[in-house]
């Protein structure tokens, strides 16, 4: 039995971890998790806008998302990037895809999970992977499932920040200070070059979100100084000993 700590992202499209958790998936490697991304698709059909104008190939167009993510995976530290290929607009969730993510979990045994937000009426791929989401993790949890491996505990499962937040519902009960490696964050997201128009666009998230923290850490009465933060809604309640 190993204590390495560890986590897994539950990403919809290729480049989603980037811009939502990049900061998250950095730091916990920098504290010695390691931290596994499940990307269920490339994106390509629907997050792929720039390379279907410059008139590529759906293999090219795949193969051009995949070396993006690995890159940005790079930047970020990742212990494990996995590809499920499961198409996209929309994803394949059915039940060999269920199976493949729930073998993901249990293998990894993450002591969180992150995935998107629980609505999203733009692009219901983000909330079917979410579904799909607490549905593997249920089953991970099943000891008639697969009787022998070992079973899942309770990971939290932490929603990222959508692209317009307030459409989707999600409202952040956590702040988490990603300055120390905002660095690698801005490098990910300048491997995603078929979407330099939301560069800028995430960088005033983390800045603004960074502004929140300051206020809920003290504000101007001994706040921490953060630069850069990245906000998360947690869909299971805490257990602790002392407030
Ligand atoms: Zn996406």
């Amino acid at each position: 039995m190993s204590d390495q700590k560890t986590a897994l992202i539950i990403s919809a499209h290729a480049a989603d971890f980037v811009w939502r958790c990049g900061g998250a998936i950095a730091l916990h490697q920098k504290l010695g998790y390691q931290v596994t991304v499940a990307c269920l698709s490339y994106g390509e059909r629907g997050e792929s806008a720039r390379l279907w104008k410059e008139g590529k190939t759906l293999d090219q167009v795949k193969s051009i998302r995949r070396t993006e993510a690995e890159n940005a995976a790079k930047a970020l530290n990742v212990h494990d990037i996995q590809f499920l290929d499961l198409g996209d607009y929309p994803l394949d969730l059915g039940r060999e895809s269920q199976d493949r993510v729930v073998d993901i979990i249990r293998a990894v045994q993450p002591s969180f999970m992150m995935s998107h937000s629980q609505y999203d009426p733009y692009n219901t791929d983000h909330m079917r992977t979410t579904d799909f989401a607490l549905t593997c993790r249920m089953i991970a949890q099943a000891w008639g499932h697969n009787p022998g491996e070992k079973v899942l505990g309770a990971p939290q499962l932490y929603l990222f920040e959508p692209h317009q937040t307030e459409q989707m519902g999600w409202k952040p009960d956590t702040f988490l200070d990603i300055t120390e490696v905002w660095d690698n964050k801005r490098a990910a997201i300048e491997c995603m070059e078929g979407q330099q128009h939301l560069w800028d666009y995430y960088t005033n998230v983390a800045q603004n979100r960074g502004n929140h923290f300051r206020r809920n850490s003290g504000g101007m009465s001994g706040g921490r100084a953060a630069q850069y933060a990245e906000g998360f809604q947690s869909v299971f309640p805490r257990t602790v000993d002392e407030l």
